[in-house]
């Protein structure tokens, strides 16, 4: 018989809890457990999902569902203003959290460190689980090395709350770290304010958002006589489950924070 970890979900009745809960009720070796969210209170998880009933309602108090469900792991897909304290809420009562709800800072990153560290516990904060993008962030700090010359255009659905993106950010914070040589300034000033985008770590990132998209990113590099752009395309949300599924597998022998999914993939 197959160890299962027991998950308890937040942010199940949102668009990725949902997609996530649908993905995690099939996994053979995760059982859900729980599930919280500020509403469908009451709701089955599985009905929810347009899926048979399984049993498991909509809580909306964490402490409670994190006291009556017992989980090892909390996946957390809230909002950013949100999620901080659910995974302070989760390490004080020794459950790993794997987030993907965007927006934290690295001040955030950073609390979340010492926490791990001083408990011992594993937790994983994950801008992205899609593992395509995962890549275009580690070529794009291949590239950067080489090519000092960067800006970010990220596009996302209009209901996304945070601009920019987690990925794009994260993208930049990579790609600086990198970078072998500064950039040249360039000489244009603007005469629209915001035209040349957010400059995170001395990065231009572009955001757009519109009807239609998903989440989409390209990181454009360029140096005299060429260009060389990095794409990646989520579609789908189910684009974000086996990176989860991994995160999950991970995070109950971890002991200590990782930030980025791609510190669990080999290269
Ligand atoms: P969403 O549809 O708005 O879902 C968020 C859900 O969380 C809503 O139902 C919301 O309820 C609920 N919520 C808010 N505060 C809560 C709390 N304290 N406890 C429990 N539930 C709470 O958003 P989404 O599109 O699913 O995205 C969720 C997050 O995941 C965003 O930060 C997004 O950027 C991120 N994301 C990450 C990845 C990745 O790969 N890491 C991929 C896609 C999206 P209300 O509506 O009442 O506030």
């Amino acid at each position: 018989m197959v160890a299962t970890i027991r998950v308890l979900i937040t942010g199940a009745a949102g668009r990725m809890g949902r997609e996530m809960t649908k993905g995690l009720l099939k996994a053979k070796d995760i059982e859900v457990v729980g599930a919280v969210d500020k509403v469908e209170v009451g709701q089955d998880i599985g009905v929810l999902n347009h899926l048979p009933p399984v049993g498991i309602t909509i809580e909306g108090d964490l402490e409670k569902a994190l006291q009556q469900t017992r989980p090892q792991v909390m996946v957390d897909f809230t909002v950013p203003g949100a999620a901080m304290e659910n995974a302070k809420l989760a390490l004080a009562r020794g459950v790993r959290p794997v987030i993907g709800t965007t927006g934290f800072t690295l001040k955030d990153i950073d609390e979340l460190h010492h926490i791990c560290e001083s408990r011992q516990i594993g937790c994983v904060v994950a801008p992205n689980f899609s593992l395509g993008a995962v890549l275009m962030m580690h070529f794009s700090r291949l590239a950067a090395r080489y090519f000092p010359h960067v800006e970010i255009i990220e596009m996302h659905h209009p209901q996304k709350l945070d601009a920019p993106s987690g990925t794009a950010l994260k993208t930049a914070e990579l790609v600086a770290a990198s970078r072998t040589q500064e950039p040249d300034k360039p000489l244009s000033q603007e005469t629209l304010a915001g035209v040349r985008g957010g400059v995170y770590q001395g990065i231009p990132i572009h955001s757009v958002r519109l009807p239609g998209a998903v989440a989409h990113q390209e990181v454009i590099f360029g140096a005299p006589g060429q260009i060389l752009t990095l794409r990646h395309d989520t579609l789908g949300r189910e684009a974000f489950l086996p990176g989860l599924l991994l995160a999950i597998r991970e995070v109950v022998e971890l002991k200590g924070l990782v930030y980025g999914l791609e510190n669990l993939l080999k290269f």
